[in-house]
């Protein structure tokens, strides 16, 4: 609809739903106008919806390696909850770089927040903070930024995380004093900044992680 109408060529979906979009990797997933990037809980192919969210699930056709897949698992006993340290390192490290290699024209936020802290059904831990330096990133990545608001299961998770969203949307982009202010508030932190969190995430990344994201850029360069 909005390559057709807006006259956008390239598309960037981003999810960060702890549900892997299946439905709408499978719309895109020969087409090599529209980069579908997805990071999801997977437990080893039993958390829903499933297999579907593999990291092999590259696209096909034409649309092969514009489908990007970051299943991570949760182990039961875990007490260091997967969050925002996880999240800033893949988009750092794996989804950073591929959006701005791919250049789009309209970038689509598929904000769903039962990843966040407080969840019933992500059982993960992103923070505001987290969701903000996400959206930072994004949006700095393409100038035309649409959000739609997915899943969110806890009622006071969703209002804080959403909100952290939408005040980041609201700073001028170029004005990194103010979203660094931003991620102070949020965080109740001192010293929080864009550049410390992206510096914390690389120091304190998880060997699980690192490695999903290596499998991922494998698979992607094959
Ligand atoms: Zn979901």
């Amino acid at each position: 609809m909005a390559q057709k109408e807006l006259g956008v060529k390239k598309v960037v979906i981003f999810d960060w739903d702890i549900h892997v979009g299946d439905g709408t990797a499978n719309v895109f997933y020969d087409d090599p106008s529209v980069l579908y990037i997805s990071i999801h809980r997977f437990d080893l192919g039993k958390f829903y919806p499933g297999p579907a969210g593999k990291h092999e699930r590259i696209g096909e056709g034409a649309g092969r390696g514009y489908n990007v897949h970051f299943p991570f698992n949760v182990q039961p006993s875990q007490k260091d909850l997967i969050g925002d340290r996880d999240y800033i390192y893949a988009c750092e490290q794996v989804f950073f770089p591929i959006i701005k290699e791919f250049n789009p024209d309209l970038m689509i936020i598929s904000a769903g927040f039962d990843s966040a802290l407080g969840d019933p059904l992500g059982g993960i831990g992103v923070t505001p903070t987290g969701y903000a330096y996400m959206t930072q990133g994004l949006r700095n990545l393409c100038k035309k930024t649409a959000v739609v608001l997915e899943g969110g299961y806890d009622l006071e998770a969703l209002e804080k995380s959403s909100e952290a969203m939408i005040r980041t949307l609201m700073i001028n982009p170029n004005d990194k004093d103010k979203f660094d202010e931003l991620l102070v508030e949020l965080s109740g932190v001192e010293g929080t900044s864009q550049t410390q969190l992206e510096t914390a995430a690389q120091i304190n990344v998880r060997p699980s992680f690192k490695q999903v994201a290596c499998n991922v850029a494998k698979v992607l360069k094959k």
